[in-house]
């Protein structure tokens, strides 16, 4: 300032045209962390300087690349720890070169999560599994693998820890899956009491277990007759939700219930999909009583998903709200309903007969036959 007042004292024409251009940065932009490390939010696109340093667990899932894109795009980094180099290769795209890290992980391996999180001011973890595997059951993911990560979160003294937990999570629950998920919750905000647990609804989108299993499957087996009712997500919400609980600080310690707008049941969404891609699915209904120890012997002998012990319980369950905890509202977000998606979604299960070009007129129609091209 003192100088662009010299330079101005000593004649208007010489201050006019030699007064040095200053770079202006509003002072809202600099954030200062819990830890008192200086971050500069950006709003420029995905080639800007600044913005945080973000750990992605679990980044190579159908949710993952929804936050990682968003992150990157707006140009922060973002390390994605990984377990399969395939699995990860999609992620790399989605910000400038450099900006998306990968780094090979294991969650048995705390040396890789904490070299994961270390240099980072905000770690996600999206770490999660509706089966057992070979080799790990629900525990070793939910409990023991959300203890490791938040262990390191904690050694060095991470600014931010955002753990994914699941909807209708209870330690009393029938299900493995919501009990385990329930205790990874308690396990990680008793390590880092400022953990932002985030609780997703069933979500769909373009790589979803939801709209895709109905469509897909030319023979769909269930228990519960498509009874259990949920409030479906939109994965794109989830991934709008996690971004802006990166740039606000007030939802540190806070839980948040993300959900669709409206409750459906398995079986009216069935029927939506089947209006959608013109097609009708076979669907067989199985006593649970023969259902569990098939689903408990294809989770065994199948190396790709299928079903499960716990899956065909989950089917009994209807999602449950907690009403203490935050939802999208909270965030400023309008969550959106499935219906308005599924043309978006299943339009490549119809059938190549139905093509969605407008009528043709009878000129066309005439003019069609007119010319024979031979090309070869
Ligand atoms: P996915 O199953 O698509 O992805 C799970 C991620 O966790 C993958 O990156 C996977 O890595 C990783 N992972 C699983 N087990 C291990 C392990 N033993 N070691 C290291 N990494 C592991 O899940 P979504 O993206 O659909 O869901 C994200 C989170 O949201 C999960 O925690 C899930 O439980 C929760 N959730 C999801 C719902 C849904 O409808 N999708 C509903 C409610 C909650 P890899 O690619 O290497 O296998």
């Amino acid at each position: 300032m003192a100088l662009q007042r010299q330079l101005a004292r000593s004649g208007p024409q010489f201050a006019k045209t030699s007064l040095p251009r200053v770079q202006s940065r509003s002072l809202q932009d600099i954030a200062i962390t819990r830890t008192g490390k200086p971050i500069i939010r950006i709003s420029g696109g995905r080639s800007s300087l600044g913005g945080h340093t973000a750990t992605v667990f679990g980044a190579t899932g159908f949710l993952g690349r929804y936050i990682v894109n968003r992150l990157a795009r707006a140009g922060c980094t973002v390390v994605v720890p990984f377990r399969e180099e395939m699995a990860k290769r999609h992620l790399k795209v989605s910000g400038d070169l450099g900006r998306v890290v990968f780094l090979e992980m294991d969650l048995r391996n705390t040396a890789s999560i904490e070299e994961s999180v270390r240099h980072s001011d905000i770690v996600y973890n999206l770490i999660g599994r509706d089966y057992p595997t070979k080799n790990f059951d629900l525990e070793d993911v939910h409990v023991e693998g959300a203890t490791r990560i938040a262990d390191a979160v904690a050694k060095y003294d991470v600014d931010r820890f955002v753990h994914v937990s699941s909807h209708s999570v209870s330690k009393d629950s029938p299900s493995e899956f919501y009990r385990t998920k329930a205790r990874g919750e308690e396990a990680v905000r008793n390590i880092f009491p400022e953990t932002t647990i985030v609780r997703p609804a069933p979500l769909f989108g373009f790589e979803d277990r939801l709209l895709h299993r109905l469509a897909k499957a030319s023979n769909l087996f269930t228990s519960n007759n498509l009874q259990e009712r949920f409030y479906p997500v939109h994965a794109i919400d989830v991934g709008e939700a996690l971004e802006k609980m990166c740039h606000d600080d007030s939802t540190a310690g806070e839980t948040y219930e993300l959900y669709g707008p409206k409750q459906y049941q398995m079986a009216e969404i069935k029927e939506l999909v089947e209006r959608e891609i013109l097609k009708s699915r076979r669907h067989i209904n199985i006593p649970p009583q023969i259902m569990t120890p098939v689903a408990t012997l294809m989770n065994k002998l199948l190396w790709y998903t299928t079903m499960s012990k716990d899956s065909v319980t989950r089917e009994f369950l209807d999602q449950t709200i907690d009403p203490t905890a935050k939802t999208f509202k909270d965030l400023g977000i309008e969550p959106t309903d499935l219906a308005n998606f599924t043309y978006h979604y299943l339009q490549a299960y119809r059938s190549s007969s139905y093509y969605d070009l407008p009528p043709m007129t009878e000129r066309e129609k005439r003019e069609e036959k007119k010319y024979l091209h031979v090309l070869d």
